[in-house]
């Protein structure tokens, strides 16, 4: 790292990317070096020093799950496919859905990344769970735990991963005919092709998880639950369209996001009227407009912040740009306006302006009442952000709110996982949060 005394030199037959080179690089042993310094290497790794967790690399440290990096890569720098396969399935049950869709903060959180682009530990992982998988080991554990998990989306599906894996009995409830929940339905094949959802379902499935599905259970049928299993986990995600409120929501030709995608999927595909407009700037507005543009129809994104401010994925983004999207920033849709045969023919919008950054950081944008403009529409699709049943369950259940520890308990032998508990997240968030809860039943169980 631009040493004074020596240059490093890696011998890569001796390599294992085991990390331990971390603990003697002169920018983060001795970041006091850097004083003074910019425009080198050392001086752009130094602030890092006092970063993290100090025992773990900060690619482990940023992975909800605690996935051992280092070691998968080192496998396959080895070309051990299948050992690396081995380390991933120590803590991640969905190697295949999540070298697709996971949204990798450790990549973001790669020392290199301040320097170079860093290592695409996403599709290496990708690459890494092709390789055939081993048979479930034995239970490690002797949890006696039967637990009944509603939900079988991430969040569930990792926790009765666990459960079983330790012993424990888990049967997962799921209202759709399909296990996997938006991996099932609302992330679309051509990002999470089906086949790999597929693979790690049956390997679930092979740890003796039972699947029940096509029950929608109601706060009743979670009560009788209770009294059958020693735990339930609440797993139900957030998968309802946060409705916008415009005049002129229920026109023909106007869809909800989650709606749109959940129909393109599982039903016939709707059949849209070009030009398809598009509201909204995150994963559910991508998603649906690169459905729409599947169709051969002309598609714009209209979004009310800049690029910069977009939840969405910049590389979704790019991918939808590449595909056709067309985009247009700083518009606040105000209303929907009727055509012939009361069905949607524009979508009218104000322009916005940047105001200053909130204490969060955060730019709002307002709307200007003098830029009115009207945006020609066939159909238009409103993807303004996702909801969950919490009040629902919370008041079915006697409960004063759905907010559980930070193990996801709200009462005895009763936890919440997912979206559910957090709000809409990601894949690999509500992952983590069903092996807490799993992991604090059996605690729970054995004491
Ligand atoms: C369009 C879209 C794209 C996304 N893209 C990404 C991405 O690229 N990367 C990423 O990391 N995350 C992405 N996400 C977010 C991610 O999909 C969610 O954070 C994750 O699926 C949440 O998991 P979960 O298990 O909590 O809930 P869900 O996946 O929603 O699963 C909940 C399950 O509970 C079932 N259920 C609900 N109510 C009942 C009931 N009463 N009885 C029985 N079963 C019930 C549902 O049928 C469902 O199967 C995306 C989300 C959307 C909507």
């Amino acid at each position: 790292m631009e040493g004074r005394t020596h240059v490093p030199l890696v011998n890569e037959a001796l390599c294992g990317v085991c990390g331990i080179c971390r603990g003697a690089c002169p920018a983060l042993a001795s970041p006091d070096l850097a004083e003074g310094e910019t425009g080198t290497m050392r001086a752009a790794l130094a602030p890092q020093a006092t970063q993290g967790n100090e025992d773990l690399a900060p690619c482990q440290d940023a992975c909800p799950l605690g996935q051992d990096i280092n070691g998968y890569l080192a496998c396959l720098a080895k070309g051990d496919q299948q050992g690396a396969l081995e380390v991933i399935l120590r803590d991640n049950p969905l190697p295949s859905v999540l070298g697709q869709v996971c949204h990798h903060p450790c990549q973001q959180a790669c020392f290199s990344a301040t320097v170079q682009a860093p290592p695409s530990i996403r599709d290496l992982k990708r690459f890494a769970a092709q390789a055939p998988r081993p048979e479930p080991a034995a239970p490690q554990g002797t949890a006696k735990a039967k637990v009944a998990v509603v939900g079988a989306g991430p969040a569930g599906l990792a926790a009765a991963w666990e459960l079983a894996r330790n012993g424990a009995q888990a049967v997962v409830y799921d209202a759709q005919p399909m296990a996997g929940g938006m991996l099932a339905w609302a992330i679309p094949d051509f990002r999470l092709p089906r086949i790999d959802l597929q693979r790690d379902l049956d390997y679930i499935l092979a740890h003796g998880v039972e699947f029940k599905l096509g029950q929608a259970l109601t706060p009743e049928d979670v009560a009788g639950l209770r009294d059958d299993y020693d735990a339930v986990i609440l797993a139900c995600g957030a998968p309802q369209a946060k409705r916008s409120g415009l005049p002129g929501e229920d026109l023909k030709g106007v869809w909800q996001g989650l709606d749109f995608l959940r129909e393109a999927a599982l039903d016939c595909p709707p059949q849209l009227t070009a030009p398809v407009v598009v509201v909204g700037g995150g994963n559910v507005a991508l998603d649906a407009a690169r459905v729409a543009l599947r169709q051969g129809v002309a598609v714009t994104l209209a979004y009310r912040r800049d690029r910069e401010q977009m939840p969405a994925y910049a590389e979704e983004l790019e991918a939808a740009e590449a595909e056709g999207l067309k985009l247009v920033y700083r518009v606040q849709p105000v209303a929907l306006e009727a055509g012939e045969g009361g069905a949607v023919a524009a979508l009218k919008v104000l322009g916005t302006t940047p105001g200053q950054p909130a204490a969060d950081g955060r730019v709002a944008f307002a709307p200007d009442p003098g830029d009115e403009r009207r945006m020609e529409a066939g159909s238009v699709i409103l993807a303004l952000g996702q909801q969950s049943e919490a009040d629902a369950w919370a008041s079915g259940l006697g409960l004063d709110n759905l907010q559980g520890d930070a193990q996801g308990r709200l009462a005895p032998g009763l936890y919440l996982a997912g979206d559910l508990q957090t709000g809409p997240a990601t894949v690999v968030e509500a992952m983590a949060g069903g092996i807490k809860a799993a992991r604090a039943i059996m605690e729970e169980v054995r004491s």
